[in-house]
């Protein structure tokens, strides 16, 4: 074969070679972005532009309006609300690992929860928070560090609080906007001291006391229906074990596990400082 006739075929064939590289390339990306289009990511999506929005217009807005804007942004997330719809919430929590494995859980049935957060662990674990709060589950609080609150007086409360939003808003740029009270006790003080709902739960799992996947499962498919908040802690392996297995039976049977703030709001509940919910059909309004 004459010399310029073979490096015109070698460089031919390098051209061929490139060009199946280039369709192979398209064909891969087009079934990640088919694959990948199937799943539903509002809340992250309307996140990131509410986010961008308030910040460009940030020098225009008070702090308190640029709160409330942020979430007129934030387009909720697809729920079908005439399923039947139970909120998961995880306590005592972030915890490194644990937090971000419920979190993808959640993610793959599409479904969301609320994570009542102790300021402590949220200081010590802001990369969790992050997480939590990037996959559009809800961030509410737990006190600081998990004092009962009916026994430190007013001014105890209030620091506990406040000690928390310092942590946990440095994170997501702002106070929560509901708090567990630990081991749900409270009073007419703690009711008149913190600015916001108290959320308690109609089905305790006993996650933190038998520490069994089994135990935690069955107690949730045994007793679980509409309006309920069910308590857990993601603190606890046996209980990240426990939510990777039940989320898939109750996809089957067709519940939405959803945020206590999604469940109040598809039930119609406007909740203010001194309520406390127990669950979508009991709530103790304040007096
Ligand atoms: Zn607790």
């Amino acid at each position: 074969m004459p010399r310029n006739r073979r490096r015109r075929k070698r460089r031919w064939r390098k051209g061929r070679c490139a060009a199946m590289l280039a369709v192979a390339i398209l064909i891969v990306a087009g079934v990640v972005f088919f694959v990948r289009g199937g799943a539903t990511k509002y809340t992250s999506i309307n996140d990131g532009l509410g986010e961008s929005l308030v910040k460009a217009n940030e020098s225009a807005i008070d702090t308190s309006t640029g709160k409330d804007l942020k979430k007129s942004l934030y387009v909720p997330r697809k729920i079908d609300t005439s399923k039947p719809m139970i909120a998961f919430t995880f306590d005592d929590g972030p915890k490194k690992g644990n937090t971000t494995r419920v979190v993808k859980a959640l993610e793959k049935y599409d479904y969301r929860a609320t994570f009542f957060m102790l300021g402590l662990s949220a200081a010590t674990y802001p990369d969790e928070v992050k997480t939590v709060l990037k996959s559009g589950n809800e961030i509410s609080g737990h006190s600081w560090n998990h004092p009962q609150l009916t026994k430190i007086g007013a001014s105890g409360v209030a620091s506990q609080i406040t000690r928390m939003n310092n942590a946990i808003s440095k994170v997501t740029n702002s106070d929560v906007g509901l708090v567990r009270p630990p081991y749900g006790a409270y009073n007419d003080m703690v009711r008149a001291t913190i600015d916001a709902p108290l959320v308690l739960w109609s089905i305790d799992t006993l996650d933190w006391k038998t520490r069994n996947v089994d135990a935690t499962v069955n107690n949730i498919l045994k007793n679980a229906k509409d309006g309920d908040i069910v308590l857990m802690h993601d603190i606890h392996i046996q209980t990240v074990e426990a939510v990777e297995k039940v989320l898939p039976q109750l996809k089957e049977k067709g519940y939405e596990v959803c945020t206590v703030s999604e469940l109040l709001e598809a039930k119609k509940i406007k909740a203010e400082k001194g309520d406390v919910i127990i669950s979508a059909h009991q709530i103790i309004k304040k007096k």
